[in-house]
């Protein structure tokens, strides 16, 4: 089973009408000896400082994954070497699997097009690494019953309809939700 730990937690903080400060929550998971970053964020500084507290550097990462490809979630992978990024959106066919992983990729449209989710089985259940499909503003409240969670708006959504089954598709299979921004929370059974 693998391990997984939120090393950056995500926020969005629209400080002008459509404007944000924001970076994304990102994921270190510890799967079949391989050391996995998911959406590496935004700012060098803070990535750098919580892998230091990992006691891990740059070096020490093998993959890194993205949900998507805004600027919030991506940039941070230019610190790394080419072959480490995965797009899983620039292979022939999306994978099932993340190569040499426990990783299960699902297809999670509607915040954008291309976007997808990470489930992760570990000790504690399965998590769902779910970029964009679930988050909030630093001044919304975060509530998680499964009536507000499927009524929350994207006001960045490119497709209102397949992002509801998205999020249908997450908590149907996840015990855990991790979003884009804002903190973890348990899928509603
Ligand atoms: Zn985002």
């Amino acid at each position: 089973m693998d391990t997984l730990k939120i090393i950056v937690k995500g926020y969005a903080d629209q400080f002008a009408p459509g404007r944000y400060k924001a970076t994304s929550t990102t994921i270190l998971v510890k799967s079949n000896g391989k050391n996995v970053l998911i959406d590496p964020g935004l700012y060098p500084k803070d990535l750098k400082t919580a892998l230091a507290n990992e006691g891990l550097t740059l070096d020490d990462i093998d993959i890194v994954l993205n949900s998507h490809s805004h600027q919030d979630h991506v940039r941070n992978g230019k610190l790394f070497d080419k072959s480490k990024v995965l797009d899983v959106y620039s292979q022939k066919s999306i994978p099932e699997m993340i190569p040499d992983t426990n990783i299960q990729v699902i297809v999670t449209p509607g915040h954008v097009d291309k976007h997808v989710s990470f489930i992760i089985d570990t000790p504690d259940g399965k998590y769902a690494v779910a970029g964009d499909v679930f988050w909030w503003e630093d001044k919304q409240e975060q509530k998680t019953d499964e009536k507000s969670l499927l009524s929350l708006v994207d006001p960045l959504a490119k497709d209102v309809e397949l992002l509801q089954n998205s999020r249908k598709k997450l908590l149907a299979m996840a015990d855990f939700i991790i979003p884009g921004h804002g903190g973890q929370f348990a899928a509603p059974r």
